[in-house]
């Protein structure tokens, strides 16, 4: 057991929805057991300028249902260097911070690592990122909110695709992972889904509209944003050569996937790997993010964390083609 008497808590890198409601859940467990906390503002940014303040049960009030962080997030160019991240170490002990909490994505833990293993302070990561690609967890907070804003964009453009008899390219996020285009291209009833886990051959993908059927109306191609195979303007310029008798349009999702109402699913795998983050501290855990594994908490040390999911399920992939028909 570790006398942790006071939690600081940060949220860092891309936002995602539900991380409200880690934020309220750290918070409240630390009060719970009688610990108090520190928000600092705009990630390791505000950790450097010393952008902290003191939370109580309240500051985390009627957040729970709200998309984004009221903690705010950044990128700081600072912390990457061993005098911001010293400068960061002043700040929290100044504010008498004795450990920490980061929501964030894989960049946030490699920084909480470095951090860590500096100075001597306990970090606990959160999975908050919509890109869903992180070890160590099914799921991570904001992908379930995410892909079911695609989902409800991609219905809304099958109606009009189906209306005009045009073929869509629909762009989603992910950074380098196509698990978002993946898992909504399915519940999407996408044709094709171009992921980067897996080499994009344009002329299969003109192979498959040649030999599909002439008899349907829309077509949805899904595909992963940075792919190498380029974008999704790019990707219709080459269908468009090919077919000019295709109606093609594009349509790039953007930052509409990163905000919204957290799911049910959201909230409550946050408030769970929230609680979770305040036991560990407590139970002299460091340095390892807590998420779900098979509906348990799991604890995976940020180093494996961090490793890049490249292999994607293959039975998702035989889905799409059989389905695809
Ligand atoms: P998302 O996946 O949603 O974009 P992320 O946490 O991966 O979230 P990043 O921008 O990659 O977002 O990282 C957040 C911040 O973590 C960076 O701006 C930087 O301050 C810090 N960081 C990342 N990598 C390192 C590192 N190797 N050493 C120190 N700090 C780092």
């Amino acid at each position: 057991m570790t006398q942790i008497k006071n939690i600081g808590l940060y949220t860092s890198g891309g936002d995602s929805p539900g991380m409200n409601a880690a934020i309220r859940a750290v918070v409240r467990s630390a009060i719970y057991y009688g610990i108090e906390v520190t928000g600092i503002r705009r990630g390791y940014e505000g950790m450097i300028k010393g952008d902290l303040f003191p939370m109580d049960r309240k500051s985390v009030s009627n957040i729970i249902q709200r998309g984004g962080t009221i903690l705010k997030t950044a990128r700081s160019e600072q912390f990457r260097t061993p005098e911001g991240r010293k400068q960061a170490y002043e700040q929290l002990k100044k504010h008498n911070v004795d450990a920490l909490v980061a929501i964030g994505g894989d960049g946030t833990f490699r920084g909480a690592k470095a951090f860590s293993e500096e100075f001597d302070i306990p970090v606990i990561g959160l999975p908050g990122t919509i890109d869903n690609d992180l070890c160590g967890t099914d799921f991570t907070i904001g992908y379930d909110t995410a892909i079911n804003t695609v989902i409800d964009a991609v219905d809304k453009i099958r109606d009009t695709a189906e209306s005009h008899d045009r073929l869509f390219i629909v762009e989603v996020m992910g950074r380098d992972s196509g698990l978002i285009a993946l898992r909504t291209g399915i519940a999407a009833g996408a044709e094709t889904i171009l992921i980067p886990e897996s080499p994009t051959d344009i002329n299969a993908v003109f192979d498959k509209l040649e030999k599909g059927r002439k008899d349907k109306s829309s077509k949805i191609i899904m595909l992963a944003e940075n792919g190498e195979a380029g974008d999704a303007f790019e990707i219709g310029r080459q269908i468009k050569e090919k077919f000019p008798n295709y109606d093609t349009r594009v349509s790039v999702l953007g930052h509409i996937q990163r905000g919204g109402r957290p799911s049910c699913m959201d909230r409550v795998l946050a408030s769970r790997v929230g609680v979770a983050a305040v036991e560990a501290l407590i139970a002299g855990h460091r340095n390892e993010m807590i998420g779900l594994i098979h509906n348990e908490i799991a604890y995976t040390p940020f180093e494996h964390a961090t490793k890049h999911i490249a292999e994607i399920n293959p039975d998702f992939l035989k889905i799409v083609e059989i389905l695809a028909i």
